[in-house]
């Protein structure tokens, strides 16, 4: 997997994390989630930076589900 270096320049270790989470998540067939940081919980398959608020790091319960749920 290869990132854009000039979009992921300015992101924290921890957002990039999460940005390489979401990436893994579409690479495991999942797709994006509406979800929010409270309930039903947080996704790392969210689109955009509102997960980066979100309280500890991914990938979440809904994540997991997911790809469980897949394979
Ligand atoms: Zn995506």
């Amino acid at each position: 997997m290869k990132f854009n270096s000039r979009e992921m320049r300015s992101l924290a270790k921890r957002e990039k994390y999460l940005v390489a989470e979401h990436e893994i998540g579409h690479a495991y067939g999942l797709g994006h989630e509406a979800l929010t940081c409270r309930n039903p919980g947080p996704s790392v398959m969210k689109q955009g930076t509102v997960k980066f608020g979100c309280h500890s790091d991914g990938p979440w319960y809904d994540d997991v589900q997911g790809v469980l749920a897949k394979y």
